[in-house]
């Protein structure tokens, strides 16, 4: 298996806009990936879409957690949880006031194909305003069962996999007390996420559309009229 690299370009760190409908979907879906990415130079922009005063302040404090030095602008907003299709206009000016504001090289936001109608709609809309980065979709366990078959993945080395656990128990404690939320549901899920891909542990993404470049044609073709 050839792992493909994900480097920051030949000028600059990598960018990266992580996108939640709500706070902590971001670091259950990609938390291991940030931690990772924030090993090196990283801009970061995060944006959640729904949440309480106590839930956002959970967020801010995640997003430093999982980003630590990190270069980060954090935008929260408070549109209705559970009805974000209802308000799909504004989702979308959201979007697009952020790409007015930063052009990353990466997206990591919900699926368009998940079960949760806000999580949806994110997924649905980040491709109509975001056509120039690799979006990666995570993947969120939940009721629904909406758990699908991922086309990237990413390795988590096991100090990882457990400082993202501890992470989430300690950024998000207004959710410990959900059912689903515990040990074994985000190490199951990083362990099967592993076994699919030759590692202990992983985070699974999905990619409807991955460009990639021969080594030979960097830096940046694209953005030199290729
Ligand atoms: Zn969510």
């Amino acid at each position: 298996m050839l792992p493909l690299n994900l480097a920051a370009p030949s000028v600059g760190p990598l960018s990266v806009l992580a996108i939640g409908a709500h706070p902590d979907d971001i670091e259950i879906g990609a938390g291991g990936l940030l931690l990772g990415l924030a090993e090196s130079e990283l801009r970061a922009h995060y944006v959640v879409l729904t949440g309480t005063a106590d839930r956002q302040q959970e967020a801010r404090n995640a997003a430093h957690s999982f980003m630590p030095g990190a270069d980060l602008t954090i935008d929260l907003y408070d549109l209705p949880e559970g009805r974000l299709p209802a308000v799909w206009g504004s989702v979308k000016e959201i979007l697009e006031d952020v790409a007015r504001s930063c052009s990353p090289h990466v997206i990591l936001a919900p699926s368009s194909d998940d079960a949760h109608q806000d999580h949806r709609t994110v997924g649905e809309l980040v491709p109509t305003v975001f056509r120039d980065q690799l979006y990666l979709a995570y993947e969120i366990p939940k009721w629904d069962g909406d758990m699908s078959r991922p086309s990237l993945y990413v390795p988590l080395p096991a100090a990882a996999a457990q400082r993202k656990v501890e992470l989430l128990h300690k950024c998000f404690p207004s959710q410990r007390g959900r059912d689903w939320w515990d040990d074994e549901v985000f190490f199951g899920l990083a362990r099967l996420r592993g076994m699919e891909c030759r590692a202990r542990y992983a985070e699974a993404f999905r990619s409807a559309k991955t460009v990639i470049v021969p080594a030979a044609f960097t830096p940046d073709p694209y953005r030199e009229g290729f």
